[in-house]
């Protein structure tokens, strides 16, 4: 999951080490503490819980029972051990870091002397029934993670012991699979961006081949797939340079392009941004929806037709959110183009946090747009790709921040961190702080900084109508400059301050006409934040079903700290339509004017943040008014 640009030829901007963005308070110091205190732990009792280690230790020849869970049980265990490793780098906690070597010394005792790892295979199956079953069986999918868990390890803590277990494995697939080799891609695409970040840590090129390899031997219809999808539902239908959609299911399509945009980071390859880019206006003006979460439909966990983007049967698995978070910000660093943070941006703050419960401890696998009720979050899942992935995530967010290159920083998240960089191999210190997401003035020190002119950059994102910019209390640029970065360049002194002002009020958003499924609804934002009914902030005796909004309407944010953790709620002058007439019909000739019963103030809440309370109905879109 943590991206090292710093040798990729072919990035316009370089990543900070982990551990170089420290968060200091605020909204994702709150997430990120909460991760560490709660989750993490909570995740490591469920990897007993379920079977995950104690499918491990059956592999080592103890443990107890029989093998449990999905084949895919250890990827759950490398994404805990990345996610603890990551914190580790946050705050090194001693307690964490005992599980994470006990985990550690777990994984490296599986090992077979071949470099072999892969619980279920090994207890379950006969060592010639290795790499029988690529499409399903997950062993390269396991890999990449285990791959990105020891990178992230190292980095973290400069220990070696994971990563030489990884490069073991590597070695041992190298040896498999490859030109004049065994012929084959994985079924669920994850090792490719593994190979490549093992690549970026270790210095050794055969991985770097190996993971081209894997995407070069897609789209030969050789995969069996799933249900009416057939071989699209693994992306084997047709070359990864050829792809003119996305297609089939979404975590695998969004992993793939993560992978293909690494590659692209380290070779340079036209063709494949070509396809990157393709694909990625596929996904965001066709088949995304306005959450920033992926995969419209259930059956195939899959992306469906363009602008098939229904509310309330969407899938919008948490990990597609991930994934396309991963693909955006490879994206970014390759171009240096904002349109992919703006995008990031949208599934960080709305399809992604949904996945997780404000008290750290429950996760949603599908995030629909609208609840009729009864939905809640379980503490795990019996296929429980979502919550480590969640847990990876929110610790590695503060990487997302900022980036340099030879002329300066730039800055493309918000948050109170201190931010440690170096600018032409000198050292920069910079001090964020700022109430985003709730509020957007951002101000920045500069604690440390080298000599010579340099340049910060800040990111106004693409909601942002008007952004001003201060230097040291003076103003700098004003006016509009949506969905760009703005710049400074001089010779810094420490202590200089940086004051930025993101215009940020609540706004109405309409759908492209063309999504059925909602066309002649509006949903309310504010800053990067998507907001949503839940029935229990509703006037009493109001159906979400019958609420209705004018796009006019006045929309009025409140700061409530007795509400969800503290949020900035949204209320909206709204109507009850007057249903009357049909409770006996489901259908009636036209023409039927919509009569409204009476006004009522709708109360909207972060969509993040639904689902922490009683199980009500939720909705994202609300239909228009017919004034
Ligand atoms: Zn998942």
């Amino acid at each position: 999951m943590h991206v090292s640009t710093t040798k990729s030829l072919y990035a316009r901007w370089r990543t900070l080490p982990v551990g170089k963005v420290k968060l200091t308070g605020g909204f994702w110091f709150e997430k990120q503490a909460i991760n560490r205190r709660v989750s993490l732990r909570h995740g490591y009792r469920m990897l007993v819980q379920s079977g995950n280690l104690n499918n491990l230790r059956l592999a080592v020849g103890a443990g107890e029972g029989a093998y449990r869970g999905p084949v895919f049980m250890d990827s759950d265990v490398y994404k805990w051990l990345e996610a603890a490793s990551l914190d580790l780098a946050n705050d090194r906690d001693p307690e964490l870091e005992a599980l994470v070597d006990e985990v550690i010394a777990l994984v490296a005792a599986a090992q077979q002397p071949d470099g072999y790892i892969n619980s279920y295979y090994q207890v379950n199956k006969k060592p010639e029934d290795r790499w029988t079953n690529l499409d399903h069986d997950h062993e390269l999918y396991c890999a990449g993670h285990l791959f990105e868990a020891a990178v992230a390890h190292h980095r973290a803590t400069g220990k070696r012991e994971l990563l030489d277990v990884a490069c073991r494995f590597a070695d041992c697939i190298d040896g498999i699979f490859g030109p004049g080799k065994r012929d084959g891609a994985p079924g669920h695409p994850e090792i490719e961006l593994a190979l490549v970040e093992l690549y970026r840590e270790s210095g050794e090129q055969r991985y770097l081949n190996l993971a081209i390899f894997f995407i070069d031997a897609r789209g030969k219809g050789r995969m069996r797939g799933y249900g009416r999808w057939g071989a699209a539902y693994h992306q084997d239908h047709v070359p990864v340079r050829e792809a003119l959609e996305v297609v089939g299911h979404a975590v695998r399509q969004l992993y793939l392009t993560a992978g293909v945009a690494d590659a692209y980071l380290e070779t340079g390859e036209q063709a494949l941004m070509d396809a990157l880019l393709r694909l990625w206006h596929d996904a965001t003006a066709r088949k995304m929806h306005l959450t920033g979460g992926y995969g419209a439909r259930h059956e195939g966990e899959a992306f469906g037709h363009a602008y098939e983007l229904p509310s309330d049967e969407c899938y919008c698995e948490t990990c597609a959110a991930i994934a396309a978070m991963m693909w955006n910000w490879r994206m970014l660093l390759a171009t240096g183009d904002p349109r992919y943070a703006d995008t990031l941006e949208r599934s960080l703050y709305n399809g992604f946090l949904s996945g997780v419960s404000l008290d750290g401890q429950r996760y949603f696998y599908v995030n629909p747009l609208q609840s009729r009720g009864g939905i809640a979050r379980p503490e795990w899942y019996g296929c429980a790709c979502c919550p480590p992935n969640v847990m990876r995530q929110i610790a590695l967010v503060g990487n997302y921040m900022a980036t340099t290159d030879e002329t300066g920083i730039q800055v493309h998240q918000y948050a109170s961190a201190t931010i440690e960089a170096a600018v032409g191999d000198e050292r920069v210190v910079l001090q964020m702080d700022t109430r985003y997401p709730w509020e957007g003035h951002v101000r920045v020190t500069v604690a440390e900084t080298r000599s010579g002119e340099w340049t910060l950059a800040f990111r106004v994102p693409g909601w942002c109508n008007h952004a001003a910019l201060w230097l040291n209390g003076d103003i700098i640029a004003g006016g509009a400059s949506d969905g760009n970065y703005v710049t400074l360049t001089r010779a810094w002194q420490p202590g200089d301050v940086v004051e930025l002002d993101l215009e940020m009020h609540p706004r109405l958003t309409a759908p492209n006409p063309r999504v059925d499924a909602i066309r002649g609804s509006l949903a309310i934002e504010r800053g990067p934040l998507v907001y949503c009914l839940e029935e229990e902030d509703q006037e009493a005796g109001v159906d979400l079903l019958d609420v209705r909004l004018l796009p006019d309407a006045e929309l009025e944010a409140e700061w409530r700290d007795d509400l969800l953790g503290g949020v900035v709620t949204v209320s909206a002058e709204g109507y009850v339509a007057d249903v009357q007439d049909w409770e006996t019909a489901l259908y009636r000739p036209v023409p039927v004017l919509e009569t409204i019963a009476r006004p009522v103030k709708l109360l909207a809440v972060p969509y993040y943040a639904w689902a922490n309370r009683t199980p009500g109905t939720m909705r994202v879109w609300i239909p228009q008014a017919r004034p």
